[in-house]
């Protein structure tokens, strides 16, 4: 498999800890920013839209992907699978965008070892699990078990913050975004 040398941006944070909204608050502010659009096999909260948010799959056809080798790096997270295609990668990177990977620690740590692909690693951190807890239940999308279940992958996603690039609290959003959009302007002219 050959991935063509990419701006490439993995991203990675402890659910709740707001990687989504910093995420898209960026990409309206450095048009270049592309998200890559990943498949899972977990249910579409209200509102997600499929090939959008994500390539909703059940887990037959997640699976039958991951015999087919369609993945550049796939995970169980939080009882569901997630994955990037390598086809919806490398179109992007064909069209010459800079491609934003959300992916949880354990893809983090496979695109690492993956030696044909360069990428600049970002973890977003809460300010602290009181609200990190907060968030998620302010959101309203998670069943009273799937937020226990992510408060407690937490704790240990958390303990991956050291082998990122860079780590940024998102305490206030706006410096959040602010920091985020820093990072990878200055990375366009390195
Ligand atoms: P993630 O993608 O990391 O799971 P989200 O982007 O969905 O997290 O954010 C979780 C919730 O927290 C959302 O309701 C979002 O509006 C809110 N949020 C994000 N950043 C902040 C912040 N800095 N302060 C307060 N609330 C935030
Ligand atoms: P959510 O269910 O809240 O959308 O996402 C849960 C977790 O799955 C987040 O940590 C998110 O980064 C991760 N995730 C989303 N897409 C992928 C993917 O393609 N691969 C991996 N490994 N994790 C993903």
């Amino acid at each position: 498999m050959e991935i063509i040398q990419p701006k490439l941006f993995v991203v990675s944070a402890p659910s709740g800890a707001g990687k989504t909204t910093i995420i898209h608050r960026a990409i309206g502010v450095v048009p270049e920013l592309v998200l890559s659009v990943s498949h899972t096999s977990r249910r579409p909260r209200e509102g997600e839209i499929d090939g959008s948010d994500y390539f909703f799959v059940d887990a037959d056809d997640f699976t039958r992907k991951i015999e087919n080798k369609e993945f550049l790096e796939w995970a169980e997270v939080h009882g569901n699978f997630y994955g990037t295609s390598v086809k919806e990668i490398n179109k992007r990177i064909e069209n010459g965008e800079t491609v934003i990977l959300d992916i949880d620690v354990q893809g983090a740590q496979q695109v690492r070892k993956n030696e044909e692909i360069k990428a600049v690693y970002i973890f977003i951190e809460p300010p602290s699990m009181d609200e990190l807890k907060n968030r998620l239940a302010n959101r309203g999308t998670e069943s009273e078990e799937s937020l226990q279940k992510r408060l407690k992958n937490a704790k240990h996603e958390l303990t991956f913050k050291n082998q990122y690039d860079f780590v940024i609290v998102n305490d206030q959003l706006d410096s959040a975004v602010e920091e985020f959009v820093r990072i990878i302007t200055r990375s366009f002219s390195a």
